[in-house]
């Protein structure tokens, strides 16, 4: 008897279309960031930090893709550091790298132990976790002789920085998408800086990867971080484009436009014969979507009303 060969369904035809429209868009963003600020090079060795989580996988898996169609070569080596946090499941990420076939490096150091001994009850202890992770970080990355450190900070991070570096630091600073590290001998590359979180979740669902829980060490979330970031998604929900809008303004800076003068010479500023670039807009109102002409216009002008009451 002939067994009719079995056709993908509707829904797998479309499932399999969004992952790949998804996946086109995730790799567009890696590659423009990875161009605009030269993150990889030719022959560069690059140490891919997985944590187990969305982003991490999202970032090893389209630097893969990327990998294979780009016209440079370079190579990739997955690091995940097993901080010896109760119930961290140490068989998962050897698994699934082994099957992808792609070189891993897992480096145990008990730091859970460290921090748990040394920071008071009750205090948050990520401050001290995050710091020993960074220096066992940049010792593999020598023993390893990487020459860029990968990490999967994305655009909604660099914004909740932003935001977090306002409120609370009194700076203007966010989270940079290549930087070297403080001790001066690394680089560091954050190849997922233009890609939205929502986009990342929905991929990582998408691909089914295997997800290793972030609050095995018991912690408390950072709340500070948590309302920013909730700021941010009811932003994103009421005004679709504000995000990227804001993200938009970390890269055209105007230092004759802010206040800090070690940034700009405001003393040094003399008139001249010739017109500035912007100078003759120093009063202008920033360029405002028409209320009329804008599909949110109800939403907008609710908007404006609330700001009037800060
Ligand atoms: S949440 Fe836990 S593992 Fe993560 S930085 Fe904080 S203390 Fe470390």
């Amino acid at each position: 008897m002939d067994i009719a060969p079995v056709l993908p369904s509707t829904a797998d035809k479309k499932a399999k279309y969004n992952v790949d429209k998804l996946s086109k868009r995730l790799r567009h963003a890696v590659g423009d960031a990875i161009d605009d600020f030269g993150m990889i090079e030719q022959g560069d060795r690059v140490m891919v930090c997985l944590s187990g989580g969305k982003d991490s996988y999202t970032m090893l898996d389209i630097l893969l893709n990327l990998q294979k169609s780009a016209p440079i070569d370079f190579e990739l080596i997955a690091v995940n550091l097993d901080q010896k946090q109760p119930g961290f499941p140490e068989h998962v990420l050897p698994e699934y790298l082994t099957q992808l076939g792609v070189p891993f490096r897992i480096v145990e150091e008990d730091t859970y132990s460290i921090v748990k001994r040394v920071v008071p009850e009750g205090k948050t202890t990520c401050g001290l976790c995050s710091r020993l992770r960074r220096g066992i970080l940049y010792r593999v990355a020598d023993e390893l002789g990487a020459t860029k450190i990968a990490l999967g900070h994305h655009r909604d991070d660099i914004l909740e920085t932003l935001f977090l570096n306002m409120f609370h630091g009194g700076r203007l600073k966010a989270m940079p998408p290549k930087l070297v590290s403080d001790d001066g001998r690394h680089m560091v590359i954050r190849p997922l800086a233009y890609c939205r979180e929502k986009d990342i979740e929905r991929y990582s669902e998408m691909r089914e990867f295997p997800i290793i829980p972030c609050n095995l060490c018991g912690s408390q979330a950072n709340l500070q971080r948590e309302m920013v970031g909730q700021m941010l998604k009811e932003w994103d929900r009421r005004f679709p484009g504000r995000l990227e809008t804001m993200f938009r303004s970390l890269q055209n800076v105007v230092p004759s436009h802010l206040a800090d003068p070690k940034r700009f010479d405001f003393k040094g500023l003399k008139t001249q014969d010739t017109p500035f670039e912007d100078g003759d807009t120093a009063f202008d109102e920033p360029e405002l979507p028409q209320a009329s002409d804008h599909p949110l216009a109800r939403v907008s002008i609710l908007d404006n009303r609330d700001r009037c009451h800060d």
